[in-house]
């Protein structure tokens, strides 16, 4: 009985963190700058509140100055769109980030519309996406989630074109960018939703998958194709009394039966998870060495 190879994201994230704190030391040394990242964080979830903290910390640990501001649930639209502009103006601040989601009062797409496409380092602008969607366009920012799933492949030297992709879900953040990237990386690929009949026989033919769903093992070993690689991006608590806190998080990929059968998959967490904040760090790096004109 074989055993796929592990994806380890904990790891090559930590090395990417490494070389964007050698790139971040060089810039400043060479040209006194040293990249911003500005976070706005509306209401009090707490999940929104976690993530932003953590990007933080990322941030700071790699010499990314990070600016933060923190609005109450009630804030109005204008309130937000107040602040984006301020960093849109402010030649400290290199990269935006909204944390989603929004108050359900608020109009997500004005919001991320007004963020300044040079400095979308979530990759959510409509131009960025349209331009990752355009044969010979460039976009600014790739969104960090699905750019970390395929730097994973890339970095675990997977090859990418001419093989037979599967991307599970279509959201704005996770399925649709990384359905557009294996694409541009001449992957022929296919998308899987919550309407499409027989999702097993369409993931069966795949060689590679990506995974973001957000249903606890809802992708079960006999769907593999003996060889597969398998990028699992979703996040699911399941209850655990063994743990702590009551709950432990898994996949959307049954990961003890499709590690028979596949050739290499990443684990929940430390696969995806970090790679999401990496990317983040990434991109507000090339951000600020675009604005600088700096190589
Ligand atoms: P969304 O809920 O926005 O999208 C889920 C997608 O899955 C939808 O396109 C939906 O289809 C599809 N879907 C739902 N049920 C099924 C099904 N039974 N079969 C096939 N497709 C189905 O989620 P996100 O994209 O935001 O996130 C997905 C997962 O990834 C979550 O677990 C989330 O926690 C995790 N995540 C992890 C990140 C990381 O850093 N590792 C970052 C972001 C998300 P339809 O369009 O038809 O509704």
């Amino acid at each position: 009985e074989s055993t796929a190879k592990v994806i380890d994201g904990k790891h090559v994230a930590k090395q990417i963190r490494e070389e964007i704190g050698v790139e971040i030391a060089r810039m400043k040394e060479a040209i006194g700058i040293v990249p911003g990242l500005a976070v706005i964080l509306v209401g009090d979830r707490k999940d929104s509140a976690t993530y932003v903290r953590n990007k933080k910390k990322a941030c700071e640990a790699v010499g990314i100055n990070s600016l933060e501001v923190c609005l109450p649930e009630n804030s109005t639209e204008q309130e937000v769109l107040n602040s984006i502009t301020k960093f849109n103006e402010d030649p400290s601040v290199h990269g935006i980030l909204v944390q989603l989601p929004l108050p359900s009062h608020m109009n997500e797409e004005k919001i991320l519309n007004a963020v300044g496409i040079e400095k979308d380092v979530d990759g959510f602008h409509p131009l960025n996406i349209g331009r990752l969607a355009m044969r010979g366009r460039d976009p600014l920012f790739v969104p960090c989630t699905p750019k970390g799933c395929i730097e994973l492949l890339h970095r675990y030297g997977i090859q990418i074109k001419g093989k037979k992709a599967v991307v599970i879900g279509r959201s704005n953040i996770v399925g649709m960018p990384a359905a557009l990237l294996l694409q541009r990386e001449d992957a022929t690929v296919t998308i899987v939703h919550s309407r499409t009949n027989n999702p097993e026989g369409i993931i069966k033919e795949a060689d590679i998958i990506i995974s973001a769903v957000g249903q606890a093992n809802m992708v079960r070993g006999s769907w593999i194709k003996p060889g597969a690689v398998i990028i699992d991006v979703g996040i699911n608590p399941v209850e655990d009394s063994e743990s702590p806190r009551g709950y432990r998080l898994v996949g959307d990929v049954c990961y003890e039966e499709v590690a028979k059968v596949a050739s290499a998959i990443t684990p929940v967490p430390g696969g995806v998870g970090p790679m999401t904040i990496a990317m983040l760090l990434s991109n507000t790096l090339s951000s600020a060495k675009r604005i600088h004109n700096f190589d």
